[in-house]
């Protein structure tokens, strides 16, 4: 019966791992996946995290029951105060509901699925470009009309920011748009202040409604609250939106699946219904969330001890990230490398979108056995300083080819 069916296009991002296995040579570098590596090149458990694992495991009253289908009610009030603020009137008048998803794909896929049953328009604007999952999700899954808007330049390799406008001033009234919280995937380019309150006068005059997605909140700067400066932004300027969190990143939960769903409401009353309907959406889908990653998150969040820890190992990732920043293009300055650098310094977050072409990331990988996604984006995290000038030498070798 399955004779017909066939072959799933390999996924851009996570084939490259299964690629770089597969290298048996001793330099290959894998810098495809965003997930945080050592300078030893390995993955990072945080601290903060082990010890509320261990705290966890002790306490003999915790069970294995079933959650309620929006999972948590403490990790999701705290998961809200994260993102919003303590201060965020929207929060404290109860008009925020909040439900715990499978991390940010998760958060997303359940907020792409309500908008389909419940906001009228059907047409979502991504930017260009962006996170490959969200065509999948907006799209392919939630069945909505994809659109792009200009975001990023590749003249200047920061933001299009006039384009960017013009795109979403021509929206249809009332469209959704996506808008990632900080640290752009793939370009590692963020508007502003100002531009962030230009992009916000847009979506009030056109009436748009904004889903942020916020993958790398206290990962990009260091800051938890610099990060969620936007989203805050727009929640105090009275505006109905939408807000997925993950903690993959910024606390190294990758594959426990922790994230969020927000949906902020004119008032409680409909935050309630908006509520109910998320757990509408989550019961045929897979009933309830899983409850490990998120009384790990609730451990670290409301335990001083355990989040003060916590904000400084998240400094010290994302310093880590800009000191690898630094190092490639120091190392590519060195190595004489024709073009300007100053790119790779000035964006932010986990990635670094090079400008490299296709052709010239094939060279990176076919003769320097440097993974990378064939746009040009690099995860910093998977640099070291020892590995930095092999990098430029690759990436000179590949500039001049
Ligand atoms: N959105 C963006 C922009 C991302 O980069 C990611 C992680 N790659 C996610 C959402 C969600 O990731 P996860 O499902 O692992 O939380």
């Amino acid at each position: 019966v399955w004779a017909g069916v066939p072959q799933a296009p390999p996924d851009g991002i996570l084939g490259i791992t299964e690629a770089f296995k597969a290298d048996g040579d001793s330099r290959k570098l894998n810098l495809g996946v965003g997930a945080y590596r050592t300078e030893e090149g390995q993955p990072l458990v945080l601290s903060a995290v082990r010890q509320a694992e261990q705290r966890l495991v002790a306490d003999g009253s915790r069970n294995k029951e079933y959650q309620p289908m929006g999972g948590d009610a403490t990790f999701c009030q705290l998961s809200r105060r994260l993102a919003f603020g303590a201060e965020c009137p929207a929060s404290a008048a109860g008009r925020i509901a909040t439900v715990q998803t499978l991390s940010g794909t998760g958060a997303l896929r359940v907020g792409a699925e309500f908008l389909k049953k419940h906001y009228a328009v059907k047409v979502v604007y991504l930017p260009d470009p962006t996170w490959a999952n969200h065509g999948n999700i907006f799209g392919n899954a939630a069945g909505l009309e994809l659109r792009k808007y200009r975001y990023f330049d590749s003249q200047t390799r920061g933001l299009d920011y006039q384009g960017l406008l013009s795109d979403l001033g021509a929206a249809p009234e009332g469209a959704v748009v996506v808008l990632h919280a900080c640290a752009h995937n793939p370009t590692g380019v963020d508007p502003t202040p100002e531009q962030w309150q230009g992009i916000l006068r847009v979506v009030q005059q056109r009436r748009l409604l904004p889903f942020f997605d916020s993958a790398y909140q206290g990962f990009a700067s260091g800051d938890l609250d610099k990060d969620a400066a936007a989203l805050r932004m727009f929640t105090s300027a009275g505006l109905e939106l939408l807000l997925a969190q993950s903690y993959a990143k910024n606390m190294g939960l990758y594959g426990e699946r922790v994230g969020a769903i927000s949906v902020v409401s004119h008032c409680a009353d409909a935050a309630k219904r908006v509520h109910s309907q998320l757990c509408a959406v989550v019961r045929p889908m897979y009933s309830s969330p899983p409850i490990h990653g998120a009384a790990i998150v609730v451990k670290v969040l409301s335990d001083p001890q355990l989040f003060g820890l916590w904000r400084q190992e998240l400094a010290g990732m994302s310093r880590r990230i800009q000191a690898m920043r630094t190092a490639l293009k120091q190392a590519l300055i060195e190595v004489r490398c024709p073009g300007n650098w100053d790119h790779i310094t000035a964006q932010i977050g986990m990635f670094s979108y090079t400008g490299l072409t296709k052709a010239q990331c094939q060279n990176m990988t076919n003769k320097w056995h440097v993974y990378m996604t064939m746009d040009g984006r690099i995860s910093m995290a998977g640099l070291s300083g020892a590995r930095a000038r092999y990098m430029a030498e690759a990436i000179k070798d590949s500039v001049l080819s």
